[in-house]
């Protein structure tokens, strides 16, 4: 997509740091680096975020994960990772091409904070609703 800023870095149109690629995939540091060594995970075919993803490019998107993280991991020292993933604006997303955060961690007061507040179970019509396939 000729306004991806994501596909321009793909394309080696924008400089970015890599440290993994493959026909699939490419992983660059974040440029925010949120801890150090904060990585983005994206497939090479521009596809807006996992809402719209399929089965197959998931597959193949997800399954490179564990390798790059414990890389980054190992390398860096870290102690543990955070992995998140926004899709579209109201959960975060910025960037309109998916992309897996990947985020080392070192100490509690590093940079990131990763919290959930407590509400109620509302369930039923998730569990009415969907189908194994
Ligand atoms: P989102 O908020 O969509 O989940 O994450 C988008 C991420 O892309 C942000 O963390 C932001 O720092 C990163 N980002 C945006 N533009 C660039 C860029 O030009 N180069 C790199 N390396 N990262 C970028
Ligand atoms: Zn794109």
């Amino acid at each position: 997509m000729t306004d991806c800023i994501f596909c321009k870095i793909i394309a080696g149109e924008i400089p970015s740091y890599q440290i993994y690629e493959d026909d699939d995939v490419l992983a660059f540091l974040d440029i925010t680096q949120t801890t150090k060594g904060h990585t983005l995970v994206v497939p090479k075919k521009h596809i807006r975020n996992v809402l719209e993803m399929s089965a197959e490019d998931a597959a193949t998107l997800f399954a490179k994960i564990p390798k790059i993280a414990a890389h980054i991991t190992q390398t860096l020292g870290a102690s543990g990772m955070n992995i998140l993933q926004n899709n579209e604006t109201i959960a975060g997303q910025t960037v309109f091409h998916a992309h897996v955060h990947l985020i080392p961690r070192y100490r509690k007061d590093d940079g990131f904070t990763a919290s959930f507040t407590e509400h109620e179970l509302d369930l039923k019509a998730l569990q009415s609703t969907l189908t194994t396939p």
